[in-house]
C-alpha cells in the first residue's frame, strides 16, 4: 500500500477507535490529542491566556447568536460565573460544523456528518430564547427580539457571525446555486441547519469531472474560481475549491478515474496580487502550488461584479496597470491604472459571495460608523471589549478587528473574552490580550494540507520544528479525522 495511503488508513483507524468506544469523553479526546502531537493543529494552538478566574456574582449575561462563538461563550462562562443568569438567544435548534463543508465538497463528508442540535451542545442551567434579535440597545442595556419582546442585561456578548450578500453580484441569488454550472461552498442556512453549498458543490465536482472527461486539450472546458473584494469567513476556502477540483480532475477524488485536468482550464479571480497575505504562504502557492496543477491562471485584481447564468458568463471588475511613458528623470516608465469591465465565459462557476456583518449589528449604535470596518462590531482588537459600551463584548466573525474570521479565530477569543468579562464584572480592567491568531488548513490537493497559521505580526506556528508552508498529509488526516470530534466535544464544551 502506498505510504501516505496506509498512514491516512492507520490514523483513520485510530481516530475511530477512539470515537466508537461509546462517544468520545474528554479523557478519551485528551488521549487523542497526545496520540497526535497536540491539540493545536487547525483550531490552533493551547491559547495564551487560558482563562482561569472566576466571579460568584449574580448577573445578568446575554449571549445573542448560538453558532460556534457563541456556544463557546455560554460554555465558558457556565463555568467562570456560576451564579449568573446567563441567556443564549439563538434561532437555530441545528449547529453546523462549518469547515466540514469543504469536505462535503470533496465527497468525504455529508451533511449529517457535519450537524448537531443545538439542544445538545447548551449547557444545562442556560436559559435558551429561540429567537433573533432584530435591535441592540446598548444605551438601555437591552435587545428587542423577533417574537420575545425585549431582554435586558448588565453584560452582552455579541456572537452573530457574519451574512452572506450574493446579490452584490449583478444577477446573482442564492438560489441560483446549483444551477447553470454556478456552486458556492459557502451557502447554507444556520437556522434551518442545512448546508447546500457542500451537497451542491460535491454534485459540481462531479459534473466537471464529466465534462472534462468529454472534452479534449484543444477544447477544454472553462472553470472560474472567485474571490470577492470584502473580508470573508476562512479566507482559503475559495483556494481549497480551486485546487480540491482541479485535483479531483486528476483522478484522486473519491472515485478516482484517470487524470483528465489537461482537457480544464482554471481561472481563479480575486482582488489583490497575492494568493496569501503572509509571504511564507504565498510563496509556495505561487511557487509550487499553483504550478504544480499547469491549467490554473491566477487573475489577479479581477473582482466579479455581474454574472449572466443563461449565457454563463461572469463579468469582473479588472484593475489593470499599464505601462505609459519612460521617465528620463526618474529612468523608470510611469505606471497607468484603469479599470474596465472583462466578460469571461465559463463552462463552471465557484461562486464566493460578498460578506458583511448582521444587519442587526450593522445597523445598531455597537457598530464602527466610517472606515473599511464599517457595519462590524466595535471592539478592542486586543481585549475584545466594545470600545463605548464596556459592559459589551464580541466573538468569533462579527469582530471588527483586522484578521481572522475562522473557527480557529473564535477558539482563540473564548478564553480571552471569559477573562475580561470575569474582570469587569469583578470592576477590574480587562487584561488579557487577543494576539490576533487566525488558522487556514489550505487543502492544497486530496491528501494534503497547509497548515497557514498567522496572528497580527505574521506566521505563528504550532508545530514550529515543522516547517509551515509545507503541505502534509498529517495535517489532512487530522484535519479530516480528529478535528470534528475535537470541536464538538472540546471547543463547543469549553473545554479548549
Ligand atoms: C465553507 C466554510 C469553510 C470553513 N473552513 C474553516 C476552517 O477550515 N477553519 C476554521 O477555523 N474556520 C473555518 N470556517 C469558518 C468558521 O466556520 C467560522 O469562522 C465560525 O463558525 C465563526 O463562528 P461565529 O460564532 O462567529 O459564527 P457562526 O458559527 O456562523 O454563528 C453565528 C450564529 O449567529 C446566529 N445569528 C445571526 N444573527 C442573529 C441575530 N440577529 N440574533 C440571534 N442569532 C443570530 C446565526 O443564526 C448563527 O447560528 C469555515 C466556514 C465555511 C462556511
Amino acid at each position: 500500500m502506498d505510504k501516505k495511503i496506509e498512514a491516512h488508513e492507520v490514523a483513520k483507524a485510530a481516530y475511530e477507535q477512539l470515537i466508537n468506544e461509546g462517544g468520545m469523553s474528554r479523557r478519551d479526546a485528551l488521549k487523542l490529542m497526545g496520540a497526535t502531537g497536540g491539540a493545536a493543529m487547525f483550531m490552533g494552538a493551547p491559547t495564551k491566556a487560558e482563562a482561569s478566574s472566576s466571579t460568584d456574582k449574580k448577573v445578568k449575561i446575554v449571549i445573542v447568536g448560538g453558532g460556534a462563538g457563541g456556544i463557546m461563550a455560554t460554555a465558558r462562562l457556565r463555568k467562570s460565573a456560576p451564579n449568573a443568569e446567563i441567556t443564549l438567544i439563538a434561532p437555530n435548534e441545528t449547529h453546523l460544523y462549518q469547515p466540514g463543508q469543504v469536505f462535503m465538497a470533496a465527497g468525504l463528508y455529508t451533511q449529517s456528518d457535519i450537524q448537531k442540535k443545538n439542544a445538545d451542545l447548551i449547557p444545562s442551567g442556560v436559559k435558551w430564547v429561540k429567537d433573533e434579535v432584530t435591535t441592540f440597545d446598548p444605551d438601555n442595556n437591552k435587545v428587542t427580539t423577533a417574537k420575545n419582546g425585549d431582554i435586558s442585561y448588565d453584560y452582552l456578548v455579541v456572537a452573530t457571525g457574519l451574512q452572506y450578500d450574493y446579490e452584490r453580484i449583478e444577477g446573482m441569488s442564492k438560489d441560483l446555486v446549483g444551477k447553470n454550472g454556478i456552486s458556492s461552498v459557502y451557502l447554507n442556512d444556520p437556522v434551518a441547519g442545512t448546508a447546500k453549498g457542500g451537497v451542491v458543490t460535491a454534485q459540481w465536482f462531479r459534473d466537471m469531472r464529466k465534462a472534462a472527461e468529454a472534452a479534449s486539450p484543444e477544447n477544454p472546458i472553462h472553470v472560474i474560481c472567485t474571490q470577492p473584494d470584502t473580508p470573508i469567513k476562512c479566507g482559503g476556502a475559495p483556494q481549497k475549491i480551486l485546487y480540491l477540483s482541479d485535483d479531483n480532475l486528476r483522478g484522486n477524488g473519491p472515485d478516482g478515474g484517470s487524470d483528465v485536468s489537461k482537457n480544464a482550464k482554471f481561472s481563479f479571480c480575486k482582488k489583490g496580487t497575492t494568493l496569501f497575505g503572509v509571504p511564507a504562504y504565498n510563496k509556495t502557492l505561487v511557487e509550487e502550488i499553483t504550478p504544480m496543477y499547469g491549467n490554473i491562471t491566477d487573475k489577479f485584481n479581477h473582482v466579479l461584479r455581474k454574472i449572466d447564468p443563461e449565457n454563463k458568463v461572469a463579468t469582473f471588475e479588472a484593475t489593470i496597470q499599464k505601462k505609459g511613458k519612460y521617465d528620463e528623470d526618474l529612468e523608470e516608465y510611469e505606471i497607468i491604472t484603469s479599470k474596465e469591465m472583462v466578460e469571461m465565459k465559463y463552462d463552471f462557476i465557484h461562486v464566493v459571495p460578498p460578506m458583511k456583518a448582521v444587519d442587526a449589528v450593522a445597523n445598531s449604535p455597537l457598530a464602527i460608523t466610517k472606515g473599511s470596518g464599517k457595519g462590524w462590531l466595535e471592539c478592542d482588537f486586543d481585549t475584545l471589549q466594545h470600545l463605548r459600551y464596556k459592559n459589551v463584548f464580541g466573538i468569533g466573525d462579527i469582530l471588527g478587528v483586522p484578521k481572522g474570521k475562522t473557527g480557529g479565530s473564535a477558539r482563540h477569543h473564548g478564553p480571552i473574552l471569559e477573562e475580561n468579562l470575569v474582570s469587569v464584572i469583578e470592576g477590574k480592567e480587562p487584561k488579557a490580550k487577543f494576539d490576533g491568531y487566525t488558522v487556514c488548513p489550505l487543502k492544497t490537493q486530496y491528501g494534503e494540507i497547509m497548515l497557514a497559521e498567522f496572528n497580527y505580526e505574521g506566521i505563528d506556528p504550532s508545530f514550529p520544528l515543522l516547517d509551515p508552508s509545507r503541505p502534509r498529509w498529517i495535517w489532512w488526516a487530522f484535519d479530516l479525522y480528529a478535528l470534528k470530534p475535537m470541536y464538538w466535544y472540546l471547543m463547543m464544551r469549553g473545554l479548549m
